[in-house]
């Protein structure tokens, strides 16, 4: 049971072939019995679940449907979940229970969607490894001793690792596609403004977007059509209709253009995934589609400048915690600058810590031009590159990542290190652009990630190429050793 995608569950549920219930008590015995050794969730909730699962089964009974009614998910620990935990990896938020559902969870639940959980991350999603986290690393599935990616690892090993069909995750700079690409998974980061991002504790405002992780293109359809919407509380949530993307999954590739960036075969990348994105373009070129060689001459300076940019926001938005109103307090202090000094510092981890610094270091008076306007700048220069590339091809294919997922620890001594791995995948955050990350092959028994990019708002022609491929290749369907 626990194999089914989430296209699977929704035709068994139709044919009354199982209930909700019964297969959400199977999925929670094995989150019970196989977590552990992952790590992947920070909180379970279980009576929710078996209250939720009831629910939906009765809604069927009353002749309703639809492709999430039923469904089990579970959650990115920063989306908030009224009077449930919401900890976003932090000792800061621990004893944070949130007052009021995120639009995202929100929506999932009235399509039926049934909530196993809260996953784990990386502590308030800054990292690439899920080695951050308060609440201990994440294992990867296809090597215990391997990170999982992050930040969104607890939401990716879970689904790698069968305990569930998909989840949510967020991308600031990579961390759906990145993990996607480490634990074989399929992961769409959508257009900034196509998801909500009320009730989604900020990392950096204008890059932060949440998305489907699931197996296949198929279920990542399913699930984006769950979660995307105008939202009046999200003052950059985008007003445009939300295409069917189901529909348009069978589309023929034929003559789709798809435009191959010659910076991202540079000495960085591992030649044997170099290998593997050459085999995955042939398979689309059997398919029809027409590769074409591009440039994207800005994309050396997008790693300096997203981590001037993200920080920066980062420190602004990570101000609110500071002991009062909600989250950690420390003990006994002495007065309001004890308070919050702290409470700061024992509630937020070392990586927290360092991109506050640095990101309040380059929003102040006097570095304010040289860095963060600066960066601003570059930010443009790494759109234009793009518009310019839109107006030849229809879709972007290069790697999501140049190394496959490194050993647990490996990066830990070298912040600097951990953020090169996210080269191929900030630019489209940079630019607001929608990106997805599908399995190409395996490396050392690694999996790999083939990244494609689009024009703004073009997720539903992410998902038909996703699809296409998939339904020619078999890499998406291996199943961890154990799981
Ligand atoms: N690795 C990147 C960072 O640490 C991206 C994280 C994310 O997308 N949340 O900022």
């Amino acid at each position: 049971m626990h194999q089914m995608t989430l296209a699977e569950i929704a035709r068994g549920l139709a044919d009354k072939k199982f209930s909700s219930e019964e297969l959400t008590k199977v999925l929670l015995a094995r989150v019970t019995q196989l977590d552990p050794q992952l790590n992947s969730f920070i909180s379970l909730t279980e009576e929710l679940a078996i209250e939720q699962a009831k629910a939906a089964d009765a809604r069927r009974a009353n002749g309703e449907s639809g492709a999430l009614l039923g469904a089990p998910i579970a959650h990115k620990d920063l989306f908030c979940t009224q009077g449930i935990r919401t900890s976003c990896g932090s000792k800061m938020l621990d004893n944070f229970k949130a007052p009021y559902d995120a639009t995202v969870v929100a929506k999932l639940a009235a399509a039926g969607a049934v909530t196993l959980g809260k996953t784990n991350m990386d502590e308030f999603a800054m990292g690439s490894a899920n080695e951050s986290s308060w609440y201990g690393a994440v294992k990867n599935p296809w090597n215990l001793e391997h990170v999982p990616g992050g930040s969104s690892g607890g939401s990716a090993a879970a689904v790698a690792a069968r305990l569930l069909p998909a989840a949510t995750a967020t991308d600031t700079g990579g961390s759906i596609r990145q993990p996607a690409a480490f634990t074989n998974l399929t992961g769409l980061k959508p257009t900034y403004g196509r998801v909500s991002r009320w009730g989604m504790i900020a990392y950096a405002s204008s890059l932060d977007q949440g998305g489907p992780l699931a197996r296949t293109a198929e279920d990542c359809a399913i699930l984006l059509q769950g979660m995307a919407g105008f939202d009046q509380n999200d003052s950059t949530s985008i007003d445009e209709p939300v295409p069917d993307y189901s529909a348009s999954l069978g589309d023929s590739l034929q003559g789709l253009r798809i435009g191959v960036p010659k910076e991202y075969f540079s000495a960085g990348l591992d030649p044997r995934i170099a290998e593997l994105i050459q085999n995955s373009i042939k398979e689309l070129q059997k398919l029809g589609a027409v590769i074409k060689e591009i440039s994207l001459p800005n994309m050396q300076h997008a790693i300096p400048a997203y981590y001037v940019i993200a920080p920066a926001e980062a420190s602004s938005n990570l101000s609110r915690f500071d002991g009062v109103r909600f989250g950690h307090r420390c003990e006994q202090p002495k007065d309001l600058i004890d308070l919050y000094k702290r409470s700061r510092g024992e509630g937020f981890g070392p990586e927290v810590q360092r991109r506050i610094m640095v990101g309040a270091y380059a929003l102040s008076a006097g570095y304010y031009d040289a860095y963060y306007l600066k960066a601003q700048k570059i930010r443009r220069l790494v759109k234009n590159d793009f518009m310019a590339a839109f107006n030849e091809v229809d879709i972007i294919l290069g790697p999501t990542t140049p190394n496959p997922a490194w050993k647990l620890g490996a990066k830990n001594s070298d912040p600097v290190a951990a953020y090169l791995e996210d080269v191929y995948t900030i630019t489209a955050n940079l630019a607001g652009l929608p990106g997805l990350s599908m399995p190409a092959g395996f490396v050392d028994g690694l999996p790999v990630g083939v990244q494609l990019l689009a024009p703004y708002f073009q997720e539903g022609r992410l998902l038909n190429v996703a699809h296409q491929y998939q339904l020619h290749t078999d890499w998406h369907t291996r199943t961890p050793q154990g799981f």
